[in-house]
């Protein structure tokens, strides 16, 4: 199974791979080749988590947001804390931040 998304207009395929691809590893990004791949074996919820975290450190690097030794930290912080903010808020996000019935949570 793959797909294809796009992080600063670089297309990047996600392939999700068994775990003797990934060398038990949860994912792995390969950005020169524009490849994410994440491991099947992780539970649903771990994985969605996993890719958020590898899409991060694509936007870390891309907008060259730290050292490499502060990278994993920041990435790991960034990405849990709005991976919960995106599943605790799944209709705020596609109404308001994506665009759809933005009057909704206006209060007056
Ligand atoms: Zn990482």
């Amino acid at each position: 199974m793959e797909k294809k998304i796009k992080i600063n207009e670089i297309e990047f395929n996600i392939s999700f791979v068994n775990n003797e691809y990934c060398q038990n590893n949860m994912a792995k990004t390969v950005s020169m080749s524009g490849n994410i791949f994440v491991n099947t074996n992780l539970k649903e919820d771990i994985r969605a988590n996993t890719l958020l975290h590898e899409i991060m450190h694509v936007i870390y690097h891309n907008y060259s947001i730290g050292t490499p030794e502060e990278e994993e930290k920041i990435v790991e912080s960034f990405s849990n804390g709005l991976f919960a903010f995106l599943r605790q808020n799944q209709n705020f996000v596609i109404e308001e931040l994506l665009g759809n019935k933005k009057d909704k949570y206006i209060i007056s």
